[in-house]
């Protein structure tokens, strides 16, 4: 049997049709921007694997890196008070570089136990204080967290609730801040009020003394990356703050490079938030690691003489601070730093954007936004969604057949390449596009 039908007949892909007869496309190997599949044929990677692969593929100091930990030690329990170097040296570095006082890590092995884990890290601090009732979540129509039971239920996608019974009973969401979609005629600040006051309604019809915390991506990625009008940001945390609801900004794929910065929510959008969620770029996706990041005050408020009675933290997995994980994300920060990855982003994003937006020449285009190296092109033809979507498949196909891979999702293409990418290479990503909108 080859590749394909032992995977048709064997695996169960994620998000993935279970009765479909298509042929899957096996990516066999990668270098630099480009991934080869088992054909042989050559694309450039506008997805980075899926907002993962910031160095690109191949990257052999990564590979040493993670081979040299897993000689000196694979593996070893991180329960209770046992511990290994790597997870302690990348919490350290890792702290010198969040925002204000995030300085607790509970390292977990995907973005969904991270996003799970912070949850469950809210719910525990508000049982030590004694105010159990504080047990309600806030997330965003059109929002990702994850694939947990808990996580996708803060899913804001309609096509992701399908089939599932989803928890209900702590759940609520809130309109996103889309300003494609605004109302028409009314002004980017009212907008942007608008979404603000929906949040702070929903508290108060949920009631803030059971609001435990509101979850939002910096820009909304799988969702569309839906960039929120100016000031949203602030003015959210700000509600929250005077209800003492808890902010949960999940940046599993803004942190480590995709904007420019380490971390989006205070570099990129002036907030630090209560907890950080964090997974994919961390390692540049060449090891599964995840983190929940806590703010001092909050660990400090419900430990040592503060420390409820029986209050023993019962959260955490198997592969919390996998020394091998660790070795790769320290190896990853320090070649980010070296490299000035950050300022890379910063200069071919800037000019990748300022590309990409020349294509809402085109009638098919109905929007084009992002920030850095976080992009999406929206087809829009008319008010028929199955029309937009069939025209979005229609240019995905296109650009695969000419080298190019871009992640459909509904109407979008939506775009992430790997932050080494160059101005030629960005280039080519929007040419590609454009030959692909016109054909
Ligand atoms: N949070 C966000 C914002 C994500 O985009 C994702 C995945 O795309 C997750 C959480 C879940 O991460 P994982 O698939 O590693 O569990």
């Amino acid at each position: 049997m080859d590749l394909t039908k032992k995977d048709k007949r064997h695996v169960i892909h994620p998000w993935s049709d279970l009765g479909s007869d298509a042929e899957p496309m096996v990516i066999e190997s990668g270098k630099g921007v480009h991934v080869f599949d088992s054909d042989g044929n050559r694309y450039l990677d506008s997805i980075s694997g899926m907002w993962c692969v910031n160095l690109g593929y191949g990257n052999e100091e990564m590979a040493k890196a993670i081979s040299d930990q897993c000689v000196q030690l694979a593996y070893y329990t991180p329960f209770g008070a046992m511990a290994s170097p790597p997870s302690i040296q990348l919490a350290h570095e890792l702290s010198q570089l969040t925002p204000g006082d995030l300085n607790f890590f509970q390292f977990t092995n995907s973005g969904s136990t991270a996003v799970e884990s912070a949850i469950r890290f809210v719910h525990y601090y508000f049982n030590c204080l004694g105010q159990p009732e504080k047990k309600h979540i806030i997330y965003r129509e059109n929002a990702y967290h994850g694939s947990t039971y808990l996580t996708a239920s803060l899913n804001g996608k309609k096509c992701d609730r399908s089939y599932f019974n989803y928890i209900t009973d702590i759940v609520h969401s809130t309109s996103d801040p889309n300003p494609y979609k605004k109302p028409e005629g009314m002004s980017i600040e009212d907008f942007c009020d608008l979404r603000v006051r929906e949040l702070k309604d929903k508290i108060l019809e949920i009631g803030p003394d059971k609001v435990a915390c509101f979850i939002a991506e910096p820009v909304m990625g799988s969702g569309g990356v839906i960039v929120p009008p100016p000031g949203y940001h602030k003015k959210t945390l700000d509600v929250c703050r005077e209800y003492d609801v808890l902010y949960i900004s999940d940046e599993v794929v803004t942190a480590f490079g995709r904007l420019g910065h380490y971390f989006a929510s205070e570099d990129v959008f002036g907030i630090v938030p209560d907890i950080i969620t964090v997974a994919k770029g961390i390692t540049s996706g060449y090891q599964p690691l995840g983190a929940a990041i806590i703010s001092d005050k909050l660990v400090n408020r419900i430990s040592g003489e503060s420390a409820s009675e029986n209050s023993y933290y019962t959260n955490g997995f198997t592969y919390s601070g996998h020394p091998v994980t660790c070795a790769a994300a320290l190896k990853y920060l320090e070649i980010m730093k070296r490299e000035k990855i950050n300022d890379h982003v910063l200069e071919v994003g800037s000019h990748f954007m300022k590309r990409l937006k020349t294509l809402k020449e085109f009638p098919i285009v109905g929007d084009v936004r992002g920030v850095c190296l976080m992009a999406c092109v929206e087809c829009v033809v008319s008010d028929n969604e199955e029309e937009n979507i069939a025209v979005a498949q229609r240019v995905d196909e296109h650009c695969q057949a000419k080298g190019l891979i871009v992640r459909p999702y509904e109407n979008l293409c939506i775009l992430s390449p790997p932050l080494i990418i160059d101005k030629a290479g960005a280039d080519q990503i929007v040419d590609i596009l454009r030959d692909s909108i016109i054909s």
